[in-house]
């Protein structure tokens, strides 16, 4: 297996910040990839796949793996359903688009999410009220350390809002993904913009469902191949019971969901709007006029800027609200 060396990053994040890493190598068979692990165990290992939710800020001292592990099967189909498993390096978005082709439903509401099938366990990538954990039945893996293989079952996957064990351990390579799909399907309104993009069609096809939520995303995100960034870039706060009463003293309007015994999920996206920070632009770095959780670069190529405005960002809503918020994206 070739390992590369000193290869520039920059290419392979879509907040296109520059870094080098000091190996790198992309192995395409599950066999080549346990070698690796194998073999340089001894370095820091970092695995990536399409770098839609990460970027540099500085040189990577270790061993940058990504898996080209490609292949789509089906494995078993009854009347009702499919259980189809997809190779990590598969484009996530044209795995969806495949599955409704085929009339498989179950991940059309995460339509144009940018990532590879590999990726998405790991922070169980969500939108218009879909997360791709519950459609998951089983995640095949190689120890990072080891390259042995484990594999997980929904429930041994842990996952949450944005999380997995995947994310919490960072201790395993993702090789495949086994989704278990309906073969029949029925629109159940679950999100208000998904609702209203169908609001002259309330009985969509899995096509017409798609293809609604590809105009919704296409209208609000900004393409990372003109303006690049990493999606929403903070998380949702989870706030307590005392938390959300102070929020709710300075900001009554916040909204606020119920997600667990006195746990309150707020907007990041609302905070950021309400410290006056839409549209805002320091240098090279900015949050988008259309979307309050997304960063973009407008044209550094050093991750440390897109830092120093996070930072910012942080603290003025902490400073504002009392609201401490998390990225979601990966900063290495
Ligand atoms: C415009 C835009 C919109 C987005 N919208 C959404 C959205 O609606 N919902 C959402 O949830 N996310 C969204 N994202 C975030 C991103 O698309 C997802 O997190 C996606 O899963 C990233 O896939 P990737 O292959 O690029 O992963 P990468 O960015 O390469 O990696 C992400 C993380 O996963 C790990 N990883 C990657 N591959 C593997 C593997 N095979 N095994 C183990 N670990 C691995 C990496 O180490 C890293 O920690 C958006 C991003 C952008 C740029």
């Amino acid at each position: 297996m070739k390992i590369l060396q000193n290869i520039q990053l920059l290419p392979y994040n879509s907040f296109r910040t520059k870094a080098v890493a000091k190996l790198f190598a992309a192995p395409e068979t599950t066999a080549e990839l346990s070698d690796i692990l194998n073999s340089y165990n001894d370095n820091e290992i970092l695995i990536i796949g399409k770098g839609n939710d990460l970027f540099f800020t500085k040189d990577f001292e270790g061993l940058v793996i990504k898996p080209e592990i490609k292949g789509i099967r089906v494995l078993n189909e009854t009347t009702d359903h499919v259980d189809i498993e997809a190779g990590a390096a598969e484009d996530w978005d044209e795995f969806v688009q495949f599955c409704v082709e085929k009339g498989f439903s179950g991940i059309e509401n995460l339509s144009l999410i940018p990532g590879t099938v590999g990726a998405s366990p790991v922070q169980n990538i969500g939108a218009y009220g879909a997360e791709v954990g519950n459609v998951i039945s089983v995640v095949h893996t190689l120890d990072k350390e080891t390259g042995a293989p484990k594999i997980f079952n929904n429930a041994e996957c842990g996952f949450g809002y944005r999380n997995s064990v995947f994310k919490r351990t960072c201790k395993y390579v993702i090789t495949s993904v086994v989704f278990r799909l309906e073969k029949s399907f029925k629109y159940i309104e679950k999100y208000a913009d998904l609702n209203h993009e169908l609001q002259n069609n309330p009985t969509p096809d899995l096509d017409q469902v798609r293809e609604a939520v590809i105009r919704i995303r296409q209208r609000k995100l900004p393409d990372t191949a003109t303006l690049p960034n990493a999606g929403s870039f903070f998380k949702n706060p989870v706030l307590s019971e005392d938390e959300k009463l102070a929020l709710l003293r300075i900001l009554p309007e916040a909204p606020m969901f119920v997600v667990g015994d006195q746990k309150y999920k707020t907007s990041a996206a609302y905070l950021i709007d309400k410290a006056g920070l839409k549209g805002k632009r320091e240098g090279m770095v900015g949050i988008f006029e259309g979307h309050s959780l997304v960063i973009v670069n407008y044209g550094t190529e050093n991750g440390l800027d897109i830092v120093r405005f996070m930072n910012g960002v942080q603290k003025s809503v902490y400073d504002l609200f009392g609201v401490r918020l998390e990225p979601e994206v990966w900063i290495y």
